[in-house]
């Protein structure tokens, strides 16, 4: 028996990246899930396919995480199509970097909506429809931690307050027996962030164990957490992150 066999997930940001690898880690696990993207379709249907090849249902939703009101129909048309919903992965967000007079109203304000709204929404509404042992996992950044190098100032805002919105949530939640929790990842060779890019090899030597993580390496531990291991987790911030903060 597989561990999440007949739950049902959502990612966000699940076309590329670690998203990818959380859904097709969690239609491994037995899930069947749904995933939004903001604009590349083929990779989303792509993902969806690899679902599909598990022998788990899987459904690409176009949803920008920073439109409200497409995101929250985003977890309705989840639950409408596959009749509840038990883990919702916040994963999608935004990298939005550069010299503090260079982040202006505009770059605020999109990377709060993507990465501080979109999953509050998310996991409000996602609440809504979840059972005991329903389970919400964000993906964070290893940089609330340790902002390590300069122009980094919006992107650190935006992650640390899922740290906040992970504990809160945990206690708004954990009566219903539904846990909150938040992993951080490290440097991920993902398109965000590519291994060859040109500074890795400056990132790559804060790790301890000197090398990138790969997006299956950060989905390993959101499926500990959706599984049986996460039973007894709630309000917790995991560091997948190599060492990076050691
Ligand atoms: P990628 O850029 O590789 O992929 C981003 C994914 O999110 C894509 O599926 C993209 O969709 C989707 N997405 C982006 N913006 C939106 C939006 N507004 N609405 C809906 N979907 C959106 O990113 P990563 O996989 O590297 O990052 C995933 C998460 O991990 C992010 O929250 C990031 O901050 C965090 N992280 C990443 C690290 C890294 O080193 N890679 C380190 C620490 C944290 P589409 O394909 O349509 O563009």
């Amino acid at each position: 028996m597989k561990e999440i066999e007949g739950k049902v997930a959502l990612v966000t940001g699940g076309s590329r990246g670690i998203g990818a690898a959380v859904a097709v880690r969690l239609a491994e696990g037995g899930a069947d899930v749904a995933l939004t993207y903001e604009r590349d379709t083929v990779r989303a249907d792509a993902v969806v396919d690899q679902i599909k090849n598990i022998g788990r249902r899987g459904l690409a939703i176009q949803a920008d995480s920073a439109d409200v009101a497409a995101l929250t129909a985003a977890v309705d048309t989840t639950v409408g199509t596959f009749g509840g919903l038990d883990i919702l992965v916040n994963n999608a967000g935004v990298f939005i970097v550069g010299p503090l007079d260079d982040l202006g109203p505009a770059e605020l304000d999109r990377t709060l909506a993507v990465n501080v709204r979109a999953p509050f929404v998310a996991s409000q509404a996602a609440a809504r429809h979840m059972t005991d042992g329903g389970r919400i996992i964000s993906i964070g950044s290893n940089m609330a931690e340790r902002a390590t190098f300069p122009g980094f100032t919006l992107y650190v805002l935006s992650k640390t307050a899922l740290v906040g919105m992970t504990k809160g949530l945990a206690r708004d939640l954990g009566s219903r027996g539904i846990t909150a929790n938040l992993v951080h990842p490290g440097p991920t060779d993902t398109d965000a962030n590519p291994a060859d890019g040109p500074n890795a090899d400056a990132i790559r030597g804060f790790t301890a164990l000197g090398r990138y993580a790969e997006p299956r390496d950060i989905a390993a531990t959101v499926a500990h957490l959706a599984g049986d291991g996460g039973r007894y987790v709630t309000g917790a911030v995991i560091n997948v992150d190599g060492g990076f903060t050691a």
